[in-house]
């Protein structure tokens, strides 16, 4: 017996490949680490000019691990965003670049949904745009790899995103402007990282909007593949 006034609302999971679910705590996301994606937002990149990375959250109930997806509410511009995951399992502060790739405990692909034209709102208006990426089932996830050797498993790792069979994003995850363990490293002087983090690490060029009956389809190099009918 516990003293909960509720039921316990249920925590998010993400099944592993092989076995096990990984609970979820926070879901953190990298803005434009991609420079041609920065360039198809309509934004420009000096490359001696390197920002450090933006970090926004979606809630950890946002995950979505079915194959079919309901069209949100408040949108008629639904995109999708394919992007590498990256599945905290030791957490720190101020962590080294060096060890950052310790602190992983596997990796899966996932889709950034937005709500593309309630950013475009929000942002014309100085606004947060939280509205356009924080909804419920806006971080559909593949299953998990437990990956022991992070650096190999990225190492000439493709990341690409396919609409009812036609690829519309397709990427070297070498492309990202900061590399995972950067990421990390700098996330973690932002917040604490604790097990059961998940970094979306951003997406390639190519974003584009999806309709009911769709089926989009995300891969990279020797992850899970995540299939989802958006209905
Ligand atoms: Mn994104």
């Amino acid at each position: 017996m516990t003293d909960w006034v509720i039921d316990m609302p249920s925590r998010a999971r993400v099944a592993v490949e092989g076995g096990g679910f990984f609970p979820v705590r926070r879901i953190y996301c990298v803005g434009q680490n991609y420079a041609k994606h920065i360039a198809e937002m309509g934004g420009s990149l000096d490359p001696k000019d390197r920002k450090p990375p933006f970090f926004f959250q979606k809630p950890s109930d946002a995950v979505f691990t079915g194959d079919k997806m309901p069209y949100p509410t408040i949108t008629k511009n639904l995109h999708h965003e394919a992007e590498l995951v990256l599945a905290i399992g030791k957490g720190g502060n101020d962590i080294q670049t060096a060890d950052a790739l310790s602190h992983v405990y596997g990796l899966a692909v996932g889709l950034d949904m937005t709500r593309r034209d309630r950013q475009a709102e929000m942002k014309a208006q100085g606004r947060s745009w939280e509205i356009a990426k924080a909804f419920d089932n806006a971080a559909p996830i593949s299953n998990i790899l437990a990956v022991s050797d992070v650096h190999s498993a990225l190492e000439e790792g493709q990341i690409a995103l396919a609409v009812n069979g036609s690829v519309r994003q397709s990427a070297p995850l070498s492309d990202m402007i900061w590399s995972p363990a950067e990421i990390i490293a700098e996330l973690s002087t932002h917040y604490t990282l604790m097990p059961g983090d998940l970094i979306f690490t951003g997406t390639p060029e190519g974003v584009g909007p999806v309709v009911v009956g769709d089926m989009i389809e995300v891969s990279a190099t020797g992850l899970p593949v995540l299939m989802l009918k958006i209905i």
